[in-house]
């Protein structure tokens, strides 16, 4: 009897798990967004009054004439429609907590702050993130699955560093380690692993992929937030980059490394990376050899000193440094034409992770605001394709064409008249789509 009992009661619990509303999205068979002017996210122009018919996940069709479907109606009252923002350098599970508590909080509790800011981010407008370590995957399949209410992530999962490189959180107490011995608690919980020799790299690198990484992510040189490893600091040699370079080129996809200084990039090409993060403190024949090879630079517009208040004096002389190259970043990167992803790179603060549209639109300093919403959108979009046959979204992100999956922004207002329009999205993103389901809706009476 109790054996016929167990599976009816295990059935219903999952019907009920089943019916669990995605928190805020709407499923609608198919979605008509009327007369809205549209910005694809490749030209800077906007169309003419439009019609834009979403169904399932995908833009279906749109076009200057009425069209005839059965679907929920959105009168976009001539405003602009754009496709969903993406941020090319993310940590969706370190933006809430602090440095500490990101090592020592429970798993769960961890887990649940980073759904509630995976929300916040989606509410920015942020539909796709490329995330460049901490480990996510639960995060990212909760969000999938509908159970929280989020951004697409292409997770890299683990940071791979050397002892004492950059994303070595380790105290000092923790030397040496016995090789072969106990993991740290950073690497537990899959938030950063230590590899000092090309095998450690490739197993490393190999963990990553079996959890689902679309990317692999490499401290190849000094950081900011990082108290062992000063900024000029070079760390993997060439073998150990490519070693992972060998194990993710097996497994379809990239190698992306955390670099700011020439000798750190270009040891990262000449091993095979395709996408360099930062890149701050390069120089000109540097920028030229990323031109000449195709390889990506992912970099952010670090303008002030705020990101750095949580840290002390020496990483904050360091942040004083990368701040100073951006400029010279930005400058080199449009001189030399190497293809350039926006990201923000937010870490340990809500605070700056609320500002995180406003970083968007100080790109206006380099680009102007058309350039910096297609970089934000269609370019981005064009990087996280790079993780081909393992990208978790297959399909056209950043764009508004026919075909394309949905995720696509009303706003009130022209942000390419008035970029600044994206700082405050909780009052000018009137409607949020995210694969064809709608997380927001003002215009909802
Ligand atoms: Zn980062």
């Amino acid at each position: 009897m109790s054996g016929l009992r167990k599976p009816v009661v295990l059935a219903s619990i999952v019907m009920s798990l089943a019916a669990w509303p995605p928190a805020q999205a709407q499923q609608s068979p198919a979605v008509l967004f009327q007369n809205v002017r549209i910005f694809d996210g490749k030209n800077g122009a906007l169309s003419p009054p439009s019609n834009v018919l979403v169904r399932n996940n995908r833009t279906e069709r749109f076009s200057a004439a009425a069209i005839a479907a059965d679907a929920q109606m959105i009168n976009g009252g001539g405003r602009v429609l754009m496709p969903g923002l993406i941020d090319a350098h993310w940590h969706a599970m370190l933006v809430r907590p602090t440095p500490a508590a990101a090592l020592v909080d429970d798993v769960g509790y961890t887990n649940l702050l980073a759904g509630a800011e995976a929300t916040s981010t989606l509410m920015r407008g942020f539909t796709t993130v490329r995330d460049m370590g901490g480990p996510a995957f639960g995060l990212k399949r909760a969000i999938d699955d509908g159970l929280v209410a989020g951004p697409r992530i292409y997770p890299s999962g683990a940071v791979i560093t050397i002892t004492g490189g950059h994303g070595d959180f380790r105290h000092l107490s923790d030397l040496p380690r016995t090789i072969g011995g106990m993991l740290s608690r950073m690497e537990k919980i899959g938030a950063s692993m230590v590899a000092d020799s090309p095998d450690e790299v490739r197993v490393r690198a190999r963990e990553q992929l079996m959890q689902g990484a679309s990317q692999v992510k490499l401290t190849a040189g000094g950081g900011v937030a990082s108290p062992f490893s000063p900024l000029d600091v070079s760390t993997f040699t060439e073998p150990e980059l490519r070693a992972a370079v060998e194990a993710a080129d097996n497994w379809g996809t990239y190698v992306a490394t955390h670099a700011y200084t020439p000798v750190s990039i270009q040891r990262s090409i000449a091993a095979g990376v395709r996408c360099i993060e930062h890149g701050h403190l390069m120089d000109e024949a540097t920028a030229r050899l990323m031109a000449e090879k195709g390889i990506w630079l992912s970099t952010q517009p670090f303008l002030d000193l705020s990101a750095a208040s949580g840290l002390g004096p020496a990483e904050q002389a360091k942040m004083r440094q990368v701040v100073t190259g951006t400029d010279t970043v930005y400058a080199l990167a449009k001189k030399y034409r190497i293809k350039t992803a926006f990201g923000t790179d937010v870490l340990f603060s809500r605070a700056l992770a609320e500002r995180q549209g406003a970083m968007l639109a100080s790109m206006t300093r380099w680009y102007t605001p058309a350039e910096a919403l297609i970089m934000a959108t269609s370019t981005n979009a064009e990087l996280v394709g790079l993780s081909g046959k393992r990208n978790p979204y297959p399909g056209k992100l950043g764009v508004v064409e026919e075909g394309a999956l949905a995720d696509l922004l009303l706003v009130d207002g022209n942000p390419i008249d008035n970029i600044r329009l994206i700082e405050d999205p909780a009052k000018n993103f009137l409607v949020i789509m995210k694969d064809g389901k709608i997380y927001k809706n003002l215009l909802q009476r």
